[in-house]
């Protein structure tokens, strides 16, 4: 399994338009993070998780040729605003299967209302084959199996997907004692740090790595990541060991 970091930025992105802050001024590649996604290639199967504002580019520099399937893990537009630009794997491919919480699906079905459309359709306009997604019920696709993880975005519900060792979340604040123990004997975790200071919808670094030590994941790599955490150089440096900040255009092997 290969894992391709799409972007790991929070919802602005870095750098934020016009910031005056010094992250979003730095020379360092590792600095300029795109809208969180990930792409997951699984044997023969190409997965990604979310479809943000930066879809596009990020297909381009990943020289992504094809997409099995898209999973949501919420409606937020940093996770969503993309959809538009599945028209090329579409166009190659027919419908693409998309993998969401039936609450996001419905949010979807009303932001992007002409995909979604079954009678005069425009034709140039994408299509989707929507699947919904229902906690403690696995995703099966041929052979692969993909467990979907409950978790909270403060009051929003949002899902998290376990590909074999493999755990992707986003988005979290808190999650109920019986999820966590889906997470036992991870190989990799990623999941959300965005900043030192508390936020009320997403984990600080301090509650990352709490929830880390709750999953003991073998490492971890943390994500959806605010320029105002600091630089990628001097934030790595003082994370525990196989803990590590992720990056743009990182690839791991699994
Ligand atoms: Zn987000």
């Amino acid at each position: 399994m290969n894992i391709y970091f799409l972007g790991t930025g929070t919802s602005q992105g870095i750098p934020v338009i016009g910031s005056d802050h010094p992250v979003c001024h730095s020379q360092d590649s590792k600095d300029k993070r795109l809208r969180v996604s990930v792409l997951i290639s699984w044997g023969t199967h190409s997965f990604v998780i979310d479809c943000g504002p930066d879809f596009r580019q990020q297909m381009l520099t990943s020289n992504c040729p094809k997409i099995d399937a898209i999973f949501f893990t919420h409606e937020h537009s940093d996770h969503t605003a993309g959809l538009d630009d599945i028209r090329p794997f579409f166009f190659r491919q027919g419908e693409i299967p998309i993998y969401a919480h039936q609450r996001v699906l419905l949010n979807l079905e009303k932001r992007f209302n002409y995909i979604f459309e079954t009678e005069n359709r425009y034709p140039g306009a994408p299509g989707v084959f929507p699947i919904e997604v229902v906690n403690n019920e696995n995703i099966e696709i041929e052979d692969k199996q993909i467990i979907p993880i409950n978790a909270w975005h403060g009051n929003l519900q949002v899902f998290g997907y376990r590909f074999e060792n493999f755990a992707y979340l986003t988005d979290v604040k808190t999650m109920d004692a019986e999820e966590i123990l889906k997470l036992k004997g991870l190989d990799v975790l990623v999941i959300n740090a965005l900043r030192d200071d508390p936020h009320p919808t997403h984990f600080n670094l301090q509650e990352a790595l709490d929830f880390i030590h709750l999953v003991q994941p073998k490492k971890t790599y943390l994500t959806h990541i605010s320029h105002t955490f600091g630089f990628h150089e001097e934030v790595q440096k003082r994370l525990p060991k196989n803990v590590f900040l992720a990056y743009d255009n990182l690839q791991i092997t699994i």
